[in-house]
């Protein structure tokens, strides 16, 4: 068997894996990426973030066509689906991505292995390749082997009818009945492209809310805008099996009638992954969720193994594991990194949007923290009438005595873009007053944050 050295070794090219690989490159490190699928990028590139968003941007603009473009003054003739069409659209944008990743990999001197890895012993991999196994030797290890859907007791999965995102993002036609199990982000994204292009949707939660952990009043104003989009709700319900029967899908809850449909999309959370890792032999400590233990240092307890991504504690979030890939390998090779975990943005890429950072209402009264709150409506920014999309509110919540921003929500139009100025601040332990005192353009959306900053000192301007 052929032995190979490298200073790092990184299991997972998901965006934890490839960006750390990319910086310990930078630092020096002679540096080994192991990933099993041909394609670099994880499921984040692959099958996650970059599709869902390419099938989102397409998906309303068929909506906006066929909806919206009539009271811009702008007709137009009867509106088609070309699904194949669609479809081949969000290949190229991953292919075209995965091309680039490819360059970044070359361009840093990075090896590249293509295999399925499993520890062997500290600093040593096996990598099991589609014509030979091979060793790899390394000084430090990190798994970045990221999550897989979850699975539901009584949901028999055909991996088609009844399937994961994975599956939703590639039907071949627009199905009559799509129910979905689960509504946090990724049930809402890909409900709402379906329900966009014709489906009934139907969305079963087991909370009594949607976006469980998210700020409440937010999560309770998108319900109302999803179900004006059409989009049903049962929240509350318990669902205890799907099954397929004849030409339908029928998804069983409890103490309700089952409900036929055509397909089911299961999107009930995710599991991190270290099946076949040989993180039992090595005796790499999980935690009660199956995830990766590991210190402030994301060392493992094993000396010289750490992990990062969704495979440990923490949001199951792209740019969360991109900056523990960037912290995990700083802090080996110049002793410091770090990761400002109060300043992570999320963002539901709906319609509208909904981009959260820092903490809830509910966090903050759970914890008797005192605060002051600013909200400020879209519908009075001239920006969002301009573009027609005044739906939705910015929130800003900030400490009662010291004004230091603690919470930022916003429900809106580009949300996703506008709560990067709210991370900013919040990592720079910025106040309510600085964000309210800062000169923002007009007219932008972001005069909607900025008058949400002075309305926490009830001198909001506009309204
Ligand atoms: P992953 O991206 O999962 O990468 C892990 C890699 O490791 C995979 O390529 C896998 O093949 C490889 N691997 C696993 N085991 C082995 C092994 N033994 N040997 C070799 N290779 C192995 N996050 C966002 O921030 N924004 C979004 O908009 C967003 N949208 C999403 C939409 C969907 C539908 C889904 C499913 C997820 C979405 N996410 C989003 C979540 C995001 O994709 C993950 O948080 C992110 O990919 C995690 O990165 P990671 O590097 O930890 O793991």
């Amino acid at each position: 068997m052929s032995v190979k050295q490298h200073d790092l070794l990184v299991i997972g090219a998901g965006p934890g894996g490839y960006v750390a690989a990319i910086r310990a490159a930078q630092l020096g490190l002679n540096v080994g990426l192991i990933e099993r699928e041909a394609a670099l990028g994880g499921t984040c590139l692959r099958i996650g973030c970059i599709p869902s968003k390419a099938l989102l941007e397409s998906s309303e603009r068929f909506a906006e066509a066929g909806k919206h473009l009539g009271g811009h003054g702008i007709r137009v003739g009867k509106i088609e689906l070309d699904l194949a069409v669609m479809m081949e659209r969000k290949t190229r944008v991953v292919t075209t991505m995965v091309r680039g990743l490819d360059s970044l990999i070359k361009k840093n001197k990075i090896t590249r292995y293509h295999g399925e890895a499993a520890l062997d012993a500290p600093g040593k991999i096996k990598v099991r390749q589609p014509k030979e196994t091979i060793e790899l030797q390394g000084k430090f290890i990190i798994i970045a082997t990221g999550s897989n859907p979850s699975s539901l007791k009584g949901v028999e999965q055909d991996g088609d009818r009844i399937g994961t995102s994975t599956t939703a993002l590639s039907y071949p036609q627009v199905p009559s009945h799509l129910v979905v199990i689960g509504a946090g982000y990724i049930g809402l994204e890909l409900g709402s492209v379906w329900r966009r292009l014709g489906a009934r949707v139907t969305i079963i939660e087991y909370a009594n809310r949607i976006l469980p952990g998210m700020d409440a009043e937010i999560a309770e104003e998108a319900q109302k805008i999803f179900e004006s989009q059409g989009i049903e709700f049962r929240l509350g319900q318990k669902v205890t099996g799907a099954q397929i029967k004849g030409k339908e899908c029928v998804v069983s809850c409890e103490g309700i009638e089952p409900l036929p449909c055509e397909r089911v999309l299961l999107a009930a959370g995710r599991t991190p992954n270290t099946e076949g890792l040989g993180i039992e032999t090595l005796q790499v400590r999980t935690d009660a969720k199956g995830r990766i233990e590991v210190n402030a240092n994301f060392e493992t307890s094993v000396p010289g193994i750490f992990a990062i991504g969704d495979a440990i504690r923490g949001p199951m979030l792209a740019h969360k594991a991109e900056e523990e890939g960037i912290a995990c390998v700083e802090r080996l090779v110049t002793g410091y990194g770090h990761v400002d975990y109060d300043s992570i943005p999320a963002v539901v890429y709906t319609n509208p949007e909904i981009a959260t950072v820092g903490r809830s209402e509910e966090d903050l009264n759970s914890a008797g923290v005192q605060y002051r709150k600013g909200v400020f409506p879209f519908r009075a920014n001239g920006r969002a009438h301009a573009l027609a999309a005044t739906e939705g509110r910015c929130k800003v919540l900030a400490d009662a005595s010291t004004d230091r921003v603690l919470g930022v929500h916003i429900i809106g139009p580009r949300a996703g873009d506008l709560i990067a100025e709210a991370a900013v601040g919040m990592a720079c332990k910025c106040s309510s007053e600085d964000l309210a005192r800062t000169s923002h353009a007009h007219p932008t959306l972001s005069e909607a944050l900025k008058e949400a900053a002075l309305a926490v000192d009830s001198r909001a301007l506009h309204i």
